[in-house]
């Protein structure tokens, strides 16, 4: 879709710029353009002028040493030195000529005028027409102060835009949103009956998982006007002006109807209103104002307002009550299918080899949002071309997904011998009690190539298929996984290192969850003893649980945990040989597909 307006700053900004540069020219550059020229002559020629009686004004200036004097008609000053002259005064007075204090101040009246009134006037309306002209131009109409103007962002209906085939995957999200577009396509049909379309559909879901791109696309299967805002805009330094703003938008969009109104980030403006002393009166009046505008009009109008957040749990329940925002469209990160077809989306505009499978690129990059695929896309093409390659190969692709997730490669890192070998035990311990588990994902990939993310090493599992549902044994199995790197140190160095921090970190969220949230305790059995207060970002959570029930958990967690870890050491002790055998391996190879995991694994 093609932008075509995007109106630029107020015109009073443009004015404030010119009255700004003609005070400076006024100050600076005046005093000199309008100083006359002053010649430099004898002081024989002043004598002669004076005997002529050809002078006009005459200042003479002691502390400079010289005279300055005009000729009759007072056009032209001149200058010279002084001598010792004792018929100086006389001289002057027998030539008639006038005692002057401020020649130098003086200047030519008419071109005093000029400079001082009529050229300021005329810089002044010569900007300001061209302003006015240029924005007349880009916003297609007159456009005088903009105080409060909406600056929302209009797209106007394209053949190029953005369709839903361009969005992959979220076909549930399609499904409801065609609802939209047919009512945009044919309203009467809809009116016959009775029906009335939702006025605001929200949009929720994590960061990056095509909400703009769906709003976009509504906008471009209607083939109607399309605004967009983000909610951040409205609020502004100065109370009311956000306010002004939802007016103005929604003044715009009546006038373009039928047409989509996007708000981004709605969340900014949203929030509930919780009657704290927050001082944040300017949001409060734009929403007061959003749910106002959201009522005033009718039903059927042809505006359809859509808006997207990731924190719908924030939201105002005056803006989600029905009648305003009250429908909600899930946008969730994508499935294994998902993600396979937005990868195809995006590798359109990219040369690939023949052979590149992206089924195994989703399968690797589960978790991943759309546009963090889009991203990965993009990396293994520049990964190409700075290998000198024309086309995209799939060891491009899968190296890219790497540098998503852990950073680029440290080149120039460089462990010591000890530290390598205990970095290759600590990867080949989780790949070792993953494979010897049941229900664990296959090893792809181990390395312990440096990353910068931090990262000396890891190990990838990539699942085989969609996974929805953990069981219980899984968890643990995830948990016993985690600890395996730590397990493995401990075993062969018998010393424990830094390098474990983040399997502690996770495996400690996992076994918490296990018992706060998925009632796989057997003494707390179904009780939500937390709740997520986020979960689009980061999932943040807060126990709603006694002190004692606290450190009940915190005691289960530790048992949980070291339960699992006792297991994997006993896994990995039981397989000492296969440690060793694979850690050598490692060590010297630095990078192992999990092919040859498996296959030294076997091996009798
Ligand atoms: P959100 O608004 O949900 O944060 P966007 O719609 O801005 O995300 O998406 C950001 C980028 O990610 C898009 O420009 C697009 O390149 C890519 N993207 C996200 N989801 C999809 C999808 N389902 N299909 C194709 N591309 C996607």
């Amino acid at each position: 879709m093609q932008e075509v307006k995007k109106p630029k700053k107020p015109l009073i900004f443009y004015y404030g710029i010119v009255l700004l540069a003609l005070l400076l020219f006024n100050f600076l550059a005046m005093p000199w353009l309008a100083q006359r020229r002053i010649q430099q002559v004898d002081y024989g020629t002043f004598i002669e002028m004076a005997e002529n009686k050809d002078l006009g004004q005459v200042e003479v200036q002691q502390q400079e040493n010289q005279i300055l004097f005009t000729n009759k008609d007072n056009t032209a000053v001149y200058k010279t030195g002084m001598m010792t002259d004792p018929d100086l005064t006389q001289r002057l007075n027998d030539s008639g000529a006038e005692f002057s204090g401020e020649i130098i101040q003086q200047t030519d009246p008419l071109l005093s005028f000029l400079l001082t009134w009529v050229l300021p006037i005329v810089i002044f309306v010569a900007i300001g027409q061209y302003m006015s002209k240029k924005l007349i131009k880009n916003a297609g109409g007159p456009n005088a102060m903009m105080f409060g103007k909406s600056n929302a962002k209009v797209y106007v209906k394209s053949s190029e835009g953005i369709k839903f085939s361009d969005v992959a995957g979220e076909d549930e999200a399609k499904e409801r949103l065609s609802e939209i577009v047919d009512y945009l396509h044919n309203p009467d049909k809809y009116r016959e009956i009775g029906a009335s379309m939702p006025k605001g559909i929200l949009l929720v879901g994590p960061p990056g998982t095509g909400k703009t791109m769906l709003a976009k696309a509504v906008a471009g299967e209607a083939n109607v006007p399309f605004f967009s805002m983000s909610g951040s805009e409205f609020v502004e330094m100065f109370v009311g002006m956000g306010a002004s703003k939802v007016r103005d938008l929604f003044k715009q969009a009546k006038e373009k109807a039928p047409c989509i109104v996007f708000i981004d980030e709605i969340d900014a403006i949203g929030q509930k209103r919780d009657g704290r002393l927050s001082g944040n009166d300017e949001r409060e009046q734009t929403l007061n104002q959003l749910l106002t505008e959201m009522d005033g009009f009718e039903e059927n109008t042809g505006v359809i307002i859509l808006a997207a957040t990731n924190r719908p749990e924030t939201l105002d329940p005056a803006l989600t009550r029905p009648g305003r925002f009250d429908r909600r469209v899930p946008v969730e990160l994508p499935d294994l299918k998902g993600r396979e077809e937005i990868l195809k989306v995006h590798a359109r505009k990219i040369r690939l080899d023949g052979n590149v499978d992206f089924s195994k690129i989703a399968r690797m990059a589960s978790g991943a949002s759309g546009a963090e695929l889009a991203n990965i896309i993009n990396e293994a093409a520049l990964r190409a071309v700075r290998g000198g390659r024309r086309t995209v190969s799939q060891s491009d692709l899968e190296e890219s997904i790497e540098v998503v997730i852990a950073g680029y490669q440290k080149k120039n890192a460089i462990l010591t011998d000890a530290e390598k070998k205990i970095v290759a035990y600590h990867e080949v311990g989780h790949a070792l009690v993953a494979a010897k588990q049941n229900n664990s994902a296959p090893v792809q990939k181990i390395t312990i190539v440096p990353r910068t993310s931090g990262a000396l090493g890891y190990t990838m599992q990539v699942d085989e298929g969609n996974h929805y549902l953990m069981s219980e044994e899984e968890l643990e199995n995830k948990i016993a996984t985690l600890t395996g790197g730590r397990a493995a140190e401990e075993l062969v160095f018998h010393s424990a290192s830094t390098g474990a921090s983040n399997d502690i970190e996770q495996a400690t969220k996992l076994a918490r969850a296990m018992i706060t949230r998925y009632g796989m305790s057997s003494e707390f059995g179904m009780v939500a003893l937390e709740t997520v207060n986020n979960q689009y970002l980061g999932g943040d959570s807060s126990l709603s649980c006694s002190a004692e029930t606290q450190t009940e958990i915190d005691n289960q967690v530790v048992a949980l945990v070291k339960r699992q870890h006792e297991k994997a050491l006993k896994l990995l002790e039981e397989n000492r040989q296969k440690l060793d055998e694979i850690a050598m391996y490692l060590y010297e190879k630095e990078t192992i597909t999990g092919e040859e995991f498996m296959e030294i694994l076997n091996r009798q």
